[in-house]
């Protein structure tokens, strides 16, 4: 069932949101080479707690950390370590939310560890600009599809794979609420967006195969074909007049 929110709600979702927002950049910032995964996670955990947030990632379902940190083909789940330490030419996904008086934001980005390949760098930037393209057609009177297929079509169009066995998520009282937001779909088709929806939209976009599997850990999702992964999200809430408001801002 997917739950519409209100003004209220959307309220503490922003203030939720801004903590994720946050979080996130400050692990991003944290990105060089010779930091320890770890190291980065405790960067966003006590960001999360010092700002009032709860890190609500830490013991879903058993995860156990603040943040989801993958690295060059993990796709996502990566699950932060002290033995795993960053190298130049790196590409970090790092995947992390706040919940903040019982609403939740969820975000996610991935970061150059100094100098990458230019073919890293264009899949970091062909993923973000699929999140825009997709954000752009989350609006009222819209169809789900709308937004999957703007995603879809512009990372599949310059080559890249889009994950089908993971997806985006409404947001909002808990972390994963309905409905599923796949980065692929039929324009025109799929549930209704109505104001007052909040979802968290998150292409995941590979520069290879859009298969994946999960490693013995039971989290950490690799390619099958080993090629690298790069993963935005935004939480964002549609509106009763024109564009989606991006819940997942950082303050400044
Ligand atoms: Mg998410």
């Amino acid at each position: 069932m997917v739950v519409l929110k209100t003004r209220k709600e959307i309220e503490k979702m922003r203030v939720a949101g801004a903590i994720s927002a946050g979080a996130l950049k400050a692990a991003g910032a944290a990105v060089e080479p010779g930091i320890s995964t770890y190291e980065i996670d405790e960067i966003a955990r006590k960001y999360i707690l010092c700002h009032g947030g709860k890190p609500n990632f830490l013991h879903y379902n058993g995860f156990p950390a603040t943040a989801c940190i993958s690295v060059n083909e993990v796709v996502i789940h990566g699950i932060p370590s002290r033995k795993q330490v960053l190298r130049e030419g790196d590409i970090v996904s790092i995947d992390l939310g706040a919940e903040v008086d019982g609403y939740h934001g969820d975000n996610a980005a991935t970061f150059a560890c100094g100098r990458i390949s230019d073919q890293a760098q264009k899949l970091i930037d062909t993923t973000r600009a699929s999140l825009y393209e997709g954000l752009a057609k989350a609006v009222a009177g819209g169809r789900l599809g709308d937004i999957g297929s703007a995603i879809g079509t512009y990372c599949e169009e310059r080559g890249y794979g889009v994950v089908r066995s993971f997806t985006g998520h409404g947001v909002g009282r808990a972390l994963h609420e309905d409905p599923a937001v796949p980065n692929y779909g039929t324009p025109g088709h799929g549930v209704r967006l109505l104001p007052g929806m909040t979802l968290a939209i998150e292409p995941m976009i590979t520069m290879g195969t859009h298969q994946v599997r999960i490693l013995p850990d039971g989290w950490t999702t690799v390619t099958t074909d080993g090629k690298w992964a790069a993963h935005f999200e935004h939480t964002v809430a549609i509106t009763a007049d024109g564009a989606c408001e991006i819940l997942t801002l950082a303050e400044d």
